[in-house]
């Protein structure tokens, strides 16, 4: 049996160290933005080179209360990409704002700049790109046009924990961005979690207001929040694991040449590399003609494999009314072709080499 994470093996190495930060926030009974959550604020803050950082409840609310605090509201357009989790949309859709769903880059698979340009309206208020899988968009381009149109540009770094582009941070370039440290994330918490980060001293404070029932003092309330704050339990596996976190998305980015080499001669699309940024594999994501043999081949060897993502939001139940004149075609098209491998540090090489085998198996037999 292969998972597509392995989070034991990760554990296993970490485990003294969680343990006693644990027992010793039991024995301290601090259990609500104690000293973990700062602490960890500030090291996630210096890492990712931002002047702050808002622990939150998970990556959706990290999303939507970034959007809340940039003045994102009611009728408002927000640009997105549809080949995405829901949260991405589901976040702005909290704010009565409506998701403008634009098409991709076929070997990226991250948001088209060139179609962002085309969606812009008079209600156009922010774009957000996500940095899907680990490679972070073209933000050189969505920056210039973003400051062009005046419009704000959020960030949905819910799988770029430590991705670079242009020796920038994914999360330090936008007006604000979301983190997910769901447990199967890069940056993996034991339960939900989440981080907003901005370099804005405004929306800091409105996020922190945000997060803990509109209050900036106990019991005195300046607008309607949220109950949306960073368990102090995660904080203290979260400052862990982010002394590991290069160390980890080096160990993925290594994996994912290693598939890329195994796989290159056969008729299939590894994941391309932009060249523009620092991709972290997430995810490890080929397109195939052939997608739903492959995957059938490994389910029956007991190796994890999965569809990220099978329908494309536009296309959801949720969306599809709404969204039925539209059509994205690429988006459509890798949605229709696209499996993500079991990646993650701990994968070991005949690990690899065999999912491979498997894959070699099915399109050469
Ligand atoms: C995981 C994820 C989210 C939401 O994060 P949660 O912590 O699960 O709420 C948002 N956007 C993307 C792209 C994600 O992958």
């Amino acid at each position: 049996m292969i998972p597509m994470v392995n989070l034991k093996a990760q554990y296993a190495d970490i485990k003294d160290e969680i343990e006693q930060g644990l027992a010793r926030t039991l024995a301290d009974c601090s259990f609500i933005l104690g000293p973990n959550v700062q602490a960890f604020e500030q090291e996630a803050a210096d890492y990712l080179g931002v002047k702050h950082a808002i622990g939150v409840a998970s990556g959706t609310d990290a999303l939507h209360l970034a959007l809340a605090a940039e003045g994102i509201g009611a009728r408002d357009e927000v640009i997105t990409t549809a080949f995405t989790f829901i949260a991405t949309a589901e976040a702005i859709c909290y704010l009565g704002a409506k998701p403008v769903f634009v098409d991709i880059d076929p070997k990226t698979f991250n948001i088209d700049p060139l179609a962002i340009e085309g969606a812009i309206t008079a209600k156009t208020k922010a774009v957000m790109p996500v940095h899907l899988f680990g490679q972070p968009a073209d933000m050189a381009r969505i920056e210039q046009l973003c400051a062009r149109h005046n419009l704000k540009l959020i960030e949905d770094c819910a799988q770029s924990f430590g991705a670079k582009i242009n020796g920038r941070q994914t999360g330090s370039i936008g007006h604000a961005a979301g983190f997910s440290f769901f447990p199967s994330k890069n940056l993996g918490a034991f339960g939900d979690g989440g981080l907003v980060v901005t370099q804005s001293d405004e929306t800091a404070a409105k996020v922190k207001r945000l997060r803990n029932h509109g209050s900036d003092v106990r019991y005195y309330h300046d607008v309607i929040g949220y109950n949306s704050r960073l368990d102090e339990m995660q904080a203290v596996v979260l400052r862990t694991k982010l002394k590991w976190i290069d160390h980890y998305n080096q160990a993925r980015r290594s994996r994912a040449q290693r598939y890329s080499q195994l796989l290159a001669d056969l008729p299939l699309l590894t994941p391309s590399e932009d060249g523009l940024g620092e991709h972290v594999y997430h995810q490890y994501t080929l397109l195939c003609e052939r997608r739903d043999d492959i995957l059938t081949a490994l389910q029956d060897r007991q190796i994890a494999c999965a569809i990220y993502y099978p329908v494309p939001l536009h296309k959801q139940n949720v969306f599809k009314a709404a969204y039925a004149d539209i059509q994205l075609p690429v988006t459509e098209q890798v949605a229709a072709h696209c499996l993500s491998l079991p990646i993650c540090p701990a994968l070991a090489d005949d690990s690899i080499e065999h999912i491979a085998g498997v894959i070699r198996n099915v399109l050469t037999a």
